[in-house]
Formats: C-alpha cells, sequence, structure tokens
C-alpha cells in the first residue's frame, strides 16, 4: 500500500509549518512504516496563482531511517569528547571538548578535533548539548565557534565557566546560549534531549537521554555514583530506572574507570579526611591545590578553613576565575571577611591561613610550580608549610608532579597526596557502578565512550559479563559511523576527523612538517649558514659565517666551527667553479658535505640552514 501526502498551504504560513507538519509522529510513522513514498506540499498565494512546489523533505523511506552515531573525539584517547548523532536532515552535537599535546608535540598548546565533517553539514546542526563544564567537554567550543554559530544548551555553571572561557575569543557575534537545569527537555530538530542530574567532580553534571524517531539513547557524559556527596543530590538512578523501563535502544556510558573494580568511594570520605588533617595540622599554613573545577571541594575546604579560624587566600589564575563564577552564580558560599588577597598574607600568622591553589597536575608556571621554585612574587614555603596535593596525576602528568613533590620536601615542606593520605577520589564510576547503569537503563545496544581502547575493551567485558550479547556492542573509532536502523545496527563507513593543533592564537597552522622540525631542533639544535656570492664573478663575497644554536657551545668548539666554515667555503666554490648558479643546488650541496662531516665528528644531525645572498 502506497499513501501520498498532500499538504496545502497558502502563502504566508511559513515552510516551517510543514517541517513540523512532517515532524508529527504519525506522519513520521508512516513514512518508517513503508507506506508513504512521497509528501507533496502545495502552495497558494493570494493572487491564486498556484505554485507547485515538491518539499525537499520527501524522499524515499530507506533514507530516513537510519540513526548515525559518530564520535568526533574522546574514543581511544581520554579528553577531546565529541559525538554526533544524525537522523535525517538533523544533527545534534554532545559536548566539544579539548585535548593537551603529546611529549612529542613541542611547543603546541592545545588540540581540539577536526570538524570538517560539521563544517560542511552546519545547516543541519541543530543544536550543541552540554553534559558538564570540564574543558575536555567544552574546551573546544570557542574554535567550534569561529566556524559555524550553534545555539548552545547546558546547566548555569556549565554556561558560567563557558561564557569565562569565550570572553577570552574574539567571536564578533553574541553566541546562543541557552541554561537548562536538571529535569528539562528542549526539543532540537527531530531530536529531544532530557538532562539527567548525575554526581562528578564538577558540580551541575548531566547525562542525557536523547529521543531520537527510533528509540532513546542514554550518554552518561562522565558520572559516578555517590550516594552521600558532600553537597546536592545522588545521581538520578530512578530516572534511569524508567528510561530503561521504557526501553533503550542505545547506551553510551563513559568508561575512564572501566579497569577499576568496586566502587568509587564518596566525596564524603575525603571531607572527612580533610577535617582530620587540619585537626592534625593545627600549626601549619595549609596550602591545598586541587582541581579548580571541583567546586565543591573548594567549598569544603572554605567551609574548614571558617570552622578552624583560617583566613583564605586563592591563587592560580583558573581558580581564581573558576572560584569568583561560582560565588556569583551562587555555587559557593564564603562568610564576608574570609577571602583574602595574597598580598595580604603577610599580615596573618601561617597557622591562620589556607592558601588554595592551581597546579595539581604539576603544570609548569601554575601556582604551586611557582612556589615549589621560588618563583612566586607573593608566596615563599618552608618548614611552617603543609601542601595537600588533592588530585591524582592525570597519566603522563606523573613527572611533573613528583618533581614538584621533590621539590617541596628540599624546603622541609611537609606534602600529602593521594599515594600517602586520602586527599582525593576519583569523578568517574569503577565497574560496580557502571554495572548498576547497564542493569538499570537495559540497552538493546552498547557502545563504550571516553577512554583510551584499553577502557573500552574492559567496559566491553563487563557488558559481556553481565550477558549482553557481544554482537549488540560497538567500539567505534574517531570518526566512524555507526548507523542504527529498524533492522540492526552496523558500521557503515567513516567522516573525516583527527586532530587539529593549536599553537598560540595560529589554530591548524602547525602540521607534521613543523614538528618533526622542532623536535628536531630540540633535539640536535641548529647550524645557520649565511654567505653572500657573486654569482656573474663566480665568487664569494663575504663570509660564510656560522651562527649555532643548541648544537655545541660555540666558546668551546672553535675549531669545529672553523672546520665547518671551511668545508661550507669548499661546497660553494665547488658549485661556483663548476658553473651552478641554482640556489637550491647550492644548498643542497652545503647541507649534504656538512651533515655527513659533522655526523662523523660529533655523531649529531643538527639542523642546516644555509642562507645565501647575491650582490
Ligand atoms: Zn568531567
Ligand atoms: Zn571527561
Amino acid at each position: 500500500m502506497a499513501v501520498h501526502i498532500f499538504i496545502i498551504l497558502y502563502e504566508g504560513s511559513a515552510w516551517g509549518c510543514a517541517e513540523r507538519l512532517y515532524d508529527t509522529y504519525c506522519i513520521r510513522l508512516l513514512l518508517e512504516q513503508k507506506y508513504v513514498f512521497k509528501i507533496f506540499c502545495y502552495i497558494f498565494n493570494c493572487e491564486t496563482q498556484k505554485k507547485e512546489r515538491k518539499y525537499s523533505m520527501a524522499r524515499t523511506k530507506g533514507k530516513l531511517k537510519k540513526l548515525r552515531v559518530i564520535p568526533l573525539g574522546g574514543l581511544g584517547e581520554i579528553g577531546k569528547n565529541l559525538t554526533v548523532l544524525e537522523y535525517s536532515d538533523n544533527i545534534l552535537i554532545v559536548d566539544c571538548g579539548l585535548g593537551f599535546p603529546n611529549d612529542d608535540m613541542l611547543g603546541v598548546d592545545l588540540v581540539v578535533n577536526d570538524i570538517t565533517y560539521l563544517i560542511s553539514n552546519a545547516e543541519k546542526i541543530q543544536g550543541l548539548v552540554l553534559t558538564h563544564g570540564h574543558e575536555d567537554h567544552i574546551g573546544g567550543i570557542p574554535y567550534l565557534l569561529k566556524k559555524m554559530n550553534v545555539p548552545i544548551y547546558g546547566t548555569r555553571l556549565t554556561l558560567g565557566i563557558l561564557e569565562n572561557k569565550l570572553a577570552e575569543h574574539e567571536l564578533g557575534f553574541q553566541p546562543e546560549l541557552n541554561c537548562v537545569c536538571a529535569g528539562d527537555t528542549v526539543k532540537l530538530g527531530l531530536f529531544e534531549v532530557e538532562f539527567i542530574h548525575v554526581n562528578h567532580s564538577i558540580a551541575d553534571a548531566c547525562a542525557l537521554a536523547i529521543r531520537t524517531p527510533l528509540g532513546v539513547i542514554v550518554h552518561t557524559g562522565d558520572f559516578k555514583i555517590d550516594t552521600t556527596p558532600v553537597e546536592g543530590e545522588m545521581t538520578d538512578l530512578t530516572r534511569f530506572g524508567q528510561l530503561g523501563k521504557e526501553g533503550v535502544l542505545l547506551l553510551m556510558c563513559e568508561s575512564t574507570n572501566a579497569e577499576r573494580p568496586g566502587y568509587t568511594p564518596s566525596e564524603h570520605k575525603i571531607a572527612e579526611s580533610l577535617v582530620r588533617i587540619f585537626d592534625l595540622y593545627k600549626d601549619k599554613r595549609i596550602v591545598i591545590a586541587t582541581f579548580s573545577s571541583n567546586v565543591h571541594r573548594i567549598q569544603h575546604i572554605i567551609s574548614n578553613s571558617v570552622k578552624f579560624g583560617r583566613k583564605v587566600a586563592v591563587t592560580g589564575r583558573s581558580m581564581i576565575n573558576i572560584v569568583s563564577a561560582a560565588v556569583e552564580l551562587g555555587y559557593m558560599n564564603i562568610p564576608e571577611g574570609v577571602l583574602i588577597d595574597v598580598s595580604e598574607i603577610k599580615k596573618y600568622p601561617p597557622e591562620k591561613l589556607t592558601v588554595i591553589s592551581t597546579g595539581s597536575q604539576g603544570e609548569p608556571m601554575s601556582a604551586l610550580y611557582r612556589m615549589a621554585f621560588n618563583m612566586h612574587d607573593k608566596i615563599e614555603l618552608g618548614t611552617d608549610d603543609l601542601v595537600i596535593i588533592s588530585a591524582s596525576a592525570i597519566p603522563g602528568n606523573e613527572k611533573l608532579v613528583g618533581n614538584i613533590i621533590n621539590e617541596l620536601y628540599k624546603k622541609g615542606v611537609r606534602v600529602l597526596n593521594d599515594s600517602v593520605a586520602e586527599v582525593h577520589v576519583s569523578g568517574h564510576a569503577c565497574q560496580e557502578e557502571l554495572k548498576i547503569i547497564h542493569a538499570l537503563t537495559k540497552p538493546q545496544y552498547f557502545m563504550p565512550i571516553h577512554g583510551e581502547a584499553r577502557h573500552l575493551y574492559h567496559h566491553k567485558e563487563l557488558a559481556e559479563y553481565m550477558g549482553m550479547e557481544p554482537n549488540r556492542i560497538f567500539i567505534s573509532e574517531v570518526g566512524k559511523i555507526l548507523e542504527i536502523g529498524t533492522d540492526g545496527a552496523k558500521f557503515n563507513g567513516t567522516v573525516p576527523s583527527g586532530i587539529v593543533l593549536v599553537d598560540g592564537t595560529g589554530v591548524g597552522d602547525v602540521g607534521n612538517v613543523v614538528l618533526r622540525d622542532r623536535r628536531h631542533l630540540s633535539e640536535d639544535g641548529i647550524i645557520i649558514v649565511v654567505a653572500t656570492i657573486d654569482t656573474q664573478a663566480s665568487d664569494i663575497v663575504s663570509g660564510p659565517e656560522i651562527v649555532s644554536r643548541g648544537f655545541v657551545y660555540a666558546k668551546e668548539s672553535e675549531p669545529l666551527i672553523e672546520q665547518i666554515r671551511m668545508i661550507s667555503r669548499e661546497a660553494l666554490y665547488h658549485c661556483l667553479d663548476k658553473g651552478v648558479r641554482d640556489w637550491a643546488q647550492l644548498k643542497y650541496k652545503m647541507k649534504e658535505d656538512l651533515s655527513k662531516f659533522i655526523y662523523s665528528q660529533t655523531k649529531r644531525k643538527p639542523m642546516i640552514l644555509p642562507i645565501i645572498m647575491d650582490i
């Protein structure tokens, strides 16, 4: 049976109306049940001039039936979370984070996702929904907004942090930020997104239930299940359970702690432990470094300080930013007169002070780093101090954190970190918590997200252990398309994806060649040969002069430098005598002769940069 639907509109009623009609459930259902092949729209205008237009939504039934799930970041890696959901002509983006460069990306400040796919489908994008305000979920937004203006939806704190970040970028327009609360639902094209309260190491975090024409997708964002959070409610497990009862098509669940058995301890544990520490070290100044976004923990540190009669100073740019945003938005409550400026700390005895600082990841030039290496202009650390590092080192940062701890011990500072005291808990769910979410949502399909390959595979194992059939579990990759239809789910093709390096203010102007050069320079240094030649007379007019950096200490290596000069000279004359005038050839010959010689003498391969000028 084939049905044709005719929609008759009069001029003045916008095409949007037709679209809304089309959205109505019954038409969609008919389309999906293969009853409708075409929808025709007719428009009459007042002059009775009949216009017939085939509305673009008329399409074959097959094309409408697939839901596409495309991760553009956050899989096979920690950070840069970005998921694209696509159905018909509608795209929904979930989170847009950034990553931090690896050791081999010299001088690169940030890494963002390649969003070519979004740029080429910009007109389909209905909105960007945010799970929470961590950098790996919102940090890439300024770079996305520079390419396109999309409406953004997030909770109050998430948007507050985002606004601070956007203020540092010149966009040239006011982005559309829509504030939502946990429990709210927003309709974005064919998608309906419900925000669900979860516990995490930042306040106002949400999971998402995304209604699509094919069924509900549950996207957990980052979460844990904390039955005794220091502030607010426990993760809304009831809602997950209700969704499970209604039927969940796809569960996309974070995998950060999928290797860890048991439960992640409650933030309450840390609160208790901090009280003990404050009590035990009454005679010391306490300096605490933690993640600036962990608003609840910072609030607890401040409340503790008030209880123990201490003033609080905040140091480090991101800490000051977030504390002021959180106070402004009412997420923190600090009694009058408790907060003092770092420049005032000399007025108070050490035991009456708490300093809250950035640098818990050992970041060079962060406030804690500067304190440890005597570079902080206001705070000097010594035997009167206790430093608490209330964080665990993110993989890759262990060495940086270790350096700071060693430096502090050398100064006689007492240090407490997560390997010697209970000063940090993770914000991510461990295996038992993940199992609870699987058991409640009972999804038809499952895609582990947010994690390196090993986390994703452990999460897959966990789902199988709980009885899920392996062919319903999809370990995806960045750029890979998972297609879900009424007849099943399968991987089907890829979209352009990858990373873009942000170096200072330049986005994407650092590529592999630049990185290779930087690596080369950092390892073996550079030799610059400058010579002026007269091509007419086939003679060298001045030079060659040799300048070297990072290669050998020039003063102690006069003979070597002199030899390099002689070889450059010979190479030049060799070419000029043979009538070679081509710059590229001159440079090539010089480079070749020099690198052979330098390698034979030093076993090193500095970058050689000949600069030849003609008079
Ligand atoms: Zn997070
Ligand atoms: Zn995250």
